[in-house]
């Protein structure tokens, strides 16, 4: 038996530290690969980095990220441990409203970890788990991973494709393949940020409830309204500024450190 820590309410990092725990018990289920922790790692300390709050070029690529997985024929989400583990509730609310399925597509495939996710996310709500087992037939081509099998009537056939925590050599892929890339990642220099087509640079726990307000706010959009906000976003120039405001702040923090 594990022994479940509890962290004050009060304690200046509960956040960070419940994500931290939820990934750690999410590990000891199976969902969550051990490279995963580590990956978690890499993600919390951009998170500090950014001053764990949504920054202004994050929200504008969230609300490009709404409008563009609503003007969606054929939407899918790509879940992995990290995201079933951290956000399944909301994952599920996110697929119902876009009626954009969700898929398991793991770097680090086993049969008990991809089940593990499945009954994770059916036990949060959702009806049908895309890329389970012999689900996961089709291959993307020119990739060498276990990530490269996806399900034909998901990733293979869809057209936007949002890739939680994603692998660098996958995005590229997946936009050889044609597909539009909508990535969350908290590192905006990692391959997956620089080569999405909207790169959301904000930890997926904040980033997905955001979605959700988004899309109730577009749902009643016109079309042209909503394709106008998707190309008007310049991933590049949103990356630009996502590092300046980063830059920014640590000028400001070594100032008051001095
Ligand atoms: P790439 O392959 O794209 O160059 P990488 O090899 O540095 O990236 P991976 O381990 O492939 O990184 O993917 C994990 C990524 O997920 C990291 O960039 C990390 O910052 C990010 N990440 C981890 N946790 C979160 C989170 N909670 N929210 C958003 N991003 C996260
Ligand atoms: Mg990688």
């Amino acid at each position: 038996m594990g022994v479940k820590l509890r962290i004050p309410e009060n304690h200046p990092r509960a956040k960070s530290l419940k994500e931290r725990m939820l990934i750690i018990e999410c590990e000891k289920k199976g969902i969550v690969a051990k490279a995963g922790l580590i990956a978690h790692g890499r993600g919390e300390a951009f998170d500090y980095i950014i001053g764990e709050n949504t920054i202004p070029p994050a929200l504008f690529a969230t609300k490009a990220a709404a409008a563009a997985m609503l003007l969606a024929k054929r939407p899918v989400i790509s879940v992995n441990g990290n995201a079933a583990a951290l956000v399944p509730k909301e994952l599920v609310m996110l697929s119902k409203e876009l009626n954009a399925p969700l898929e398991v597509n793991l770097f680090f495939r086993t049969k008990r970890r991809e089940e593990a996710i499945k009954k994770h996310l059916l036990a949060h709500g959702a009806e049908l788990i895309l890329g389970v087992g012999r689900d996961a037939s089709a291959i993307i081509p020119e990739l060498f991973s276990e990530r490269r099998r996806v399900d034909p009537r998901g990733i293979y056939s869809a057209d936007v494709v949002l890739v939680p925590l994603e692998d660098g050599d996958r995005t590229y892929a997946l936009k050889k393949m044609g597909k539009f890339v909508i990535a969350i990642d908290l590192n905006p220099l990692s391959r997956t940020a620089q080569t999405a087509d909207i790169t959301i640079v904000d930890n997926i726990v904040r980033a997905i409830p955001n979605m959700l307000r988004f899309i109730e706010e577009l749902k009643g959009a016109s079309l042209e309204d909503l394709e106008s906000i998707v190309s008007r976003f310049d991933n590049k120039k949103n990356l630009s500024e996502t590092i300046i405001y980063i830059r920014d702040r640590l000028t400001k923090l070594s100032r008051e450190g001095n």
